[in-house]
């Protein structure tokens, strides 16, 4: 029997399997792709150094041809740029610096590294469905890259699914963001313009004019850079009966600044379309089983946070989970006993999302209004999200926008 099933190779499987397996548990991963394969969410926080750290693959990462992220910065309505936020302000540690990384070789390093611990790790092989006695869970149906269909019995289920998000669906305990329903159309191009020096390697968030939308820009490998726009479902997508590459032209007409950065450069591949991709799970963990990264709640692509939460839930979960090993107690209370405090970190990034889409707020105005944040508001673009400073921004940030009622477990 396995110890554990991890449901998806992705980061937060491949942390939590990773860090699982090196304390001598039996896991096995399934991912369903076959191989290395194309994924958004191409930017990363400071703060998944620890996890990197935890998991052995700083030198890979540092020895990789992704560009290094020193800072983000923000083109508001008007075209005019912030000042970059600069990660190494509030931390001059090298772990300020971070990577833009290309999703299927990062995720890759991440899946032979669970797999160098000793876990297995099937590629192909796609979880049909979480198998139950009673309220427990005991494993896994999956098809497997030969066709065939197994029983995979295990003590504890992980779901690392993505926005799959197996479980959470079949269970009827996925509540999406009805304030985030968002939708996004991305690509790659080549040859576009980027900043010189510390800052080639920046994420760039730029408004579009009317502020109905706004674009990532992500240095790459290779002289490319990820582009996306992001817009609420109803604006990007239903109003208009377009072709998603004609909305995809019409709104970088509206964000000059990014019109002359790409001005000379060639789309990689026609663009793409995710929708709908804000939402949490209401329980992270029952009886032997435990929810991690996407496949337990995703915000929003605004702060890069997705691919840090995924990471830190991986590894919390990890730590649960050998310490129920250690108990014999495989309770959702043992599993899910990291919750509260990762739920709470989620609301800090949640609540500057909301900021971020408020109409009448800008991050400028509040900086100059209450100077001592800057720091707090730094702290959370790093993914520094669990610590008290950054907490402490949102009473005064409530002051000038209308912040959501904490979404606590
Ligand atoms: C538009 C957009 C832009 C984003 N930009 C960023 C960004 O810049 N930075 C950032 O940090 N985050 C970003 N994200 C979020 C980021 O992509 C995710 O948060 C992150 O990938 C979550 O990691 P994960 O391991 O939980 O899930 P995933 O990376 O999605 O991995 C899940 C894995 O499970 C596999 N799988 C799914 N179902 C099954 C099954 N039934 N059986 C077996 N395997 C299965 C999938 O193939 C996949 O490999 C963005 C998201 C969106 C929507």
């Amino acid at each position: 029997m396995n110890d554990v099933v991890v449901i998806g190779g992705g980061p937060a499987g491949s942390t939590v399997a990773a860090l699982v397996a090196e304390r001598g548990h039996q896991v096995l991963l399934l991912e369903r792709e076959r191989g290395p394969s194309f994924k958004v969410g191409e930017s990363l926080m400071p703060a998944t150094y620890d996890t990197f750290a935890r998991l052995g693959v700083l030198d890979k990462l540092a020895a990789s041809r992704f560009p290094r992220k020193y800072s983000v910065q923000f083109f508001a309505a008007s075209g005019k740029a912030s000042a970059p936020f600069y990660f190494s302000e509030t931390n001059a540690h090298e772990s300020s610096t971070t990577w833009q990384v290309l999703r299927s070789e990062f995720d890759q390093i991440l899946r032979d590294n669970a797999a160098a611990k000793g876990a297995r790790v099937w590629l192909g092989a796609s979880a049909q469905e979480v198998l139950f006695e009673g309220e427990r869970a005991v494993g896994v149906r999956a098809k497997l890259a030969d066709g065939q269909v197994e029983d995979l019995a295990a003590k504890v289920v992980v779901d690392a699914s993505g926005q799959s998000a197996l479980m959470a669906r079949k269970m009827k305990i996925k509540e999406t963001e009805p304030e985030l329903k968002k939708a996004s159309i991305f690509t790659h191009f080549e040859g576009a313009l980027r900043d010189p020096g510390i800052d080639e390697g920046a994420t760039l968030i730029l408004h579009t004019d009317n502020k109905d939308s706004w674009f990532w820009y992500i240095p790459l490998p290779d002289d490319r850079v990820s582009v996306g726009v992001v817009g609420d479902l109803e604006y990007l997508l239903q109003r208009r009966k377009k072709e998603a590459q004609e909305i995809f032209q019409e709104e970088l007409q509206k964000c000059r600044p990014l019109v002359q950065r790409l001005e000379r450069a060639r789309p990689c591949f026609p663009v793409k379309v995710t929708r709908d991709f804000s939402y949490r799970a209401d329980r992270l963990a029952g009886a032997g089983w435990v929810l991690v990264g996407d496949a337990f709640g995703f915000l929003d692509p605004i702060y890069s946070s997705g691919v840090f939460l995924a990471l830190k839930s991986g590894e919390w979960a990890a730590d649960s989970i050998n310490e129920a090993f250690e108990k014999e107690d495989f309770s959702a209370a043992q599993l899910g006993g990291f919750g509260p405090e990762f739920a709470q970190g989620m609301e800090a990034v949640r609540k500057l999302v909301y900021a971020f889409y408020s109409r009448d707020f800008s991050f400028a105005q509040f900086l100059q209004r209450f100077p001592e944040c800057k720091e707090g508001v730094v702290d959370i673009l790093s993914g520094n999200v669990f610590t008290a400073r950054a907490r402490a921004i949102f009473a005064p940030m409530a002051q000038m926008c209308s912040l959501p009622e904490d979404h606590i477990l």
